[in-house]
């Protein structure tokens, strides 16, 4: 029988610490490197979403060739199903997927939202209903830690409340205090467990205060890193945008700061610029299953009739295997066919899109020059999002300039 060859896996050591440093800053947009046991992550950076071990339609050569630095996988999907005792046992999830590069993992609190008909949130946790069953499980702050724990995530998120934009702001401030008090309880448990890093969740959605509030509560507590919550949930851009900028600055300056599930090329080169140093995001693979690809200009749809004869490459600028290999007819022609290579070719363009965008944006942070890459970028490109409006609009609503 033939033998799965595993690459090789640093194991997690107790002793390796993880660490952030600030190399550069220009205006508030930052350049560092995050160390943790599985390797460097040079930030900003982009974190391709695994949900279930697996960034759609991609392996992890895939992932390797296209620059991918850190995946993000979750811990409600992976404690469904496969089981975390099957990744305990398969060696962590690390190992159960072959992957030797870091892995942060989220608690399931965005589940909270995006699945709310099935789930309930009460003072110990939340009860969801399998979304794959219908059996009933109850997550607590320490059952979620476990979890990550016992897959040998490399950054650890807590369970957190995150509401939608529409909340009252009794609600919100239930919910971020909820939050604060169940990071309280993930951090006792991990104390008895494991060195993983954990990060704490600002929530408060669009109100300042509660947004001061919780950055405040967690900066005291001195923590690995910093995410913020509760944003891309059905707000504009124009609101989300200042939101994202006033977060930022209260939060400590040489630790990490991620922004949760933001992640449209616009959205990075906007938050980069207001501070933002990590970012995850299903939008780039799930767009592109659909066929839309990333270009400078704006997102292009490759199934157009316009691309069916075309013998160039998608994307001239684009250094990545589906635009040196193929044509942009020929994936016109296996979207058309609803051919399985469409979906991992348009997946690897647009994942190398913003790793090359988040590369970008790190190279001209080194060299003082971002506010001049940002014009750049808006000279070319139109947000497919409407709510993103002209970059005229967004010029003026930023108080970064
Ligand atoms: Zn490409």
């Amino acid at each position: 029988m033939a033998r799965v060859i595993k690459i090789a896996i640093s194991a997690l050591k107790k002793t390796e610490m993880f660490n952030f440093t600030l190399e550069h800053k220009d205006g508030l947009a930052r350049a560092g490197c995050i160390n943790t046991p599985h390797g460097e992550i040079l930030t900003p950076v982009f974190m391709p979403v695994a949900t279930q071990g697996s960034v759609k339609a991609l392996d992890r050569v895939d992932l390797e060739c296209l620059g991918t630095q850190i995946i993000l996988g979750n811990a409600y999907h992976l404690y469904l199903r496969p089981g975390t005792k099957v990744i305990k046992e398969a060696g962590g999830l690390h190992s159960f997927m072959n992957w030797a590069r870091p892995i942060l993992t989220d608690s399931g609190g965005f589940q909270g939202f995006s699945l709310q008909h099935l789930r309930k949130i009460t003072n110990d946790g939340i009860t969801f209903k399998s979304h794959i069953d219908g059996s009933t499980h109850e997550l607590t702050p320490e059952s979620v830690v476990e979890i990550q724990t016992d897959i040998g995530s490399d950054v650890i998120m807590p369970l957190d409340v995150c509401l939608p934009t529409e909340a009252s702001k009794t609600d919100l401030s239930e919910a971020m205090n909820l939050t604060s008090n169940w990071l309280g309880r993930s951090l006792r448990s991990l104390e008895r467990k494991s060195e993983q890093p954990l990060f704490g969740i600002v929530q408060g959605g669009l109100h300042v205060d509660l947004r001061q509030k919780s950055a405040e509560f967690l900066s005291s507590l001195d923590l690995p890193g910093y995410a913020i919550g509760g944003l891309s949930v059905g707000e504009t851009k124009e609101k989300m945008y200042p939101t994202v900028e006033i977060t930022s600055k209260l939060l400590p300056e040489n630790k990490p700061r991620y922004l949760m599930g933001v992640g449209s090329p616009e959205d990075l080169v906007e938050c980069v610029v207001r501070g933002i140093d990590m970012f995850d995001c299903v939008l780039p693979t799930r767009v592109a299953r659909k066929g839309a690809m990333y270009t400078k200009f704006g997102r292009r749809n490759v199934t157009r009739s316009e691309y069916k004869k075309s013998d160039s490459s998608f994307d001239k600028d684009c250094d990545c295997y589906a635009c040196t290999n193929f044509s942009a007819g020929y994936i016109h022609h296996l979207f058309k066919a609803k051919e399985y290579l469409a979906y991992r070719l348009a997946s690897i363009h647009n994942l190398r899109f913003l790793m090359r965008t988040m590369g970008d944006l790190r190279k001209a942070i080194q060299r003082g020059l971002v506010k001049e890459y940002r014009e750049q970028f808006w000279e070319n490109y139109q947000p497919a999002d409407q709510s993103a409006r002209t970059n005229q609009a967004l010029r003026h609503i930023n108080r970064f300039e």
